[in-house]
């Protein structure tokens, strides 16, 4: 593959050979998965689709996230990325990446679950970028639990606080900042059509962000910003082997799509940047799915 405009097979395009023999702690580092993750390092190619814009994206340190701030940036935008401070070396790497392409990055290692936290990440990055024209609600926790007398007070809250409230709290801290043409982008899920057993939180959380992207988007068009959502499918990262699946299930991972195979970050990034530019002027409320050909309504 040259680029993400090459016609290659899709899927051939990437293996689907995911070894299960790995497991990390949450929230896990990318640079210690196997096969390491297609972020678009060497194939995302810019054509100037977001000159001069400004981004914040949380969860920008690895996998979906860390592709969108890649191809941000080479499209012409100042990035910002959100992560947990524990994740600094997927952070570093990703900051380096945004300057290679002639671009300001700021990193903002903060917990979003509280309010506090969500605020001052968004005063950090208006500060630091000069203003705000895209925000990115891409963090987002996922822990499977087979039963839900097992599914702790503790983890449903804090699943709940990471994938809704904080995305409430950026998306209002950020709002004073967004003119008109500003994009709200936020990442959701198969899971919010076709829940698995296993991740009753999770699959909660991903639905509630459907709905919030469509009213957000009813109640903010008059003033020219659009609100979207991105659905991805089975995506290889490091949320997979912080137990987001069960190991066992590893192997398989992605297996069931129609494509017969995990997706990679580097596939999605392009989704973000259709709908962060001026191109998609005319859709507003719109959920993408990049799942690898599963039906969704
Ligand atoms: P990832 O682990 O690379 O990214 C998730 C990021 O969330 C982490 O890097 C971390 O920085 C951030 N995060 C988690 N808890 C946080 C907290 N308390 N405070 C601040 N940041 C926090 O994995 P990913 O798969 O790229 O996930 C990105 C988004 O994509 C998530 O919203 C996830 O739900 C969604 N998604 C992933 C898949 C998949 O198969 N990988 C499928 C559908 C949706
Ligand atoms: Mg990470």
């Amino acid at each position: 593959m040259t680029d993400q405009y090459t016609f290659d097979n899709p899927v051939t395009r990437y293996s689907k050979d995911i070894p299960s023999q790995q497991h990390q702690s949450e929230p896990g580092l990318e640079t210690e998965l196997t096969p390491t993750p297609d972020l678009g390092e060497s194939t995302y190619r810019g054509t100037g689709r977001l000159t001069g814009r400004r981004a914040l994206i949380t969860g920008g340190d690895s996998g979906i996230g860390a592709a969108v701030a890649i191809a941000f940036a080479r499209e012409g935008a100042d990035v910002a990325v959100s992560y947990l401070p524990e994740e600094e070396p997927d952070a570093r790497r990703i900051v380096a990446l945004i300057e290679e392409a002639g671009r300001t990055a700021v990193a903002l290692p903060a917990d979003l679950t509280t309010a506090e936290a969500c605020r001052a990440v968004v005063a950090d990055a208006v500060d630091k970028l000069g203003g705000l024209d895209i925000i990115v609600n891409n963090a987002g926790k996922q822990i499977y639990v087979e039963k839900l007398e097992d599914l702790t007070d503790e983890q449903f809250d804090q699943t709940l606080k990471t994938n809704v409230y904080a995305m409430f709290w950026l998306t209002k801290a950020a709002l004073p900042h967004l003119g008109a043409g500003s994009s709200i982008i936020n990442t959701t899920s198969i899971q919010a059509y076709a829940p698995s057993a296993i991740l009753v939180d999770y699959a909660t959380t991903k639905a509630s962000i459907n709905t919030f992207t469509k009213a957000l988007s009813q109640q903010l068009a008059e003033r020219g910003i659009r609100v979207n959502a991105v659905a991805p499918g089975p995506i290889w990262t490091a949320l997979q082997v912080s137990d987001g699946q069960p190991q066992d299930a590893l192997d398989e991972f992605g297996q069931m799509t129609p494509l017969g195979r995990a997706g990679q970050p580097a596939e999605l990034a392009p989704a973000y940047v259709f709908l962060a530019s001026a191109e998609s002027s005319y859709v507003v409320g719109e959920t993408l799915n990049v799942n690898g050909g599963m039906p969704t309504p």
